[in-house]
């Protein structure tokens, strides 16, 4: 189990249905965390303030590499 490095809430993240770049949000205190990695899972707390995802997503359904 993940806890909320912030208040210790168990974030309940299933490795299984995240993925690198994906958001997850605490319920209890609204701190925002994203998954730079899922083996083994690894959170960095996204920090408010900061909107370079804003026009920089990518379209998922693209096949581009
Ligand atoms: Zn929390």
């Amino acid at each position: 189990m993940t806890s909320c490095p912030e208040c210790e809430n168990n974030l309940d993240i299933d490795v299984d249905e995240v993925e690198e770049g994906d958001v997850v949000a605490c319920d209890e205190c609204g701190s925002e965390y994203e998954i730079v990695g899922v083996d083994p899972l690894e959170l960095s707390k996204v920090e408010e303030g900061i909107d370079e995802d804003e026009d920089d997503y990518k379209d998922e359904d693209e096949e581009e590499e």
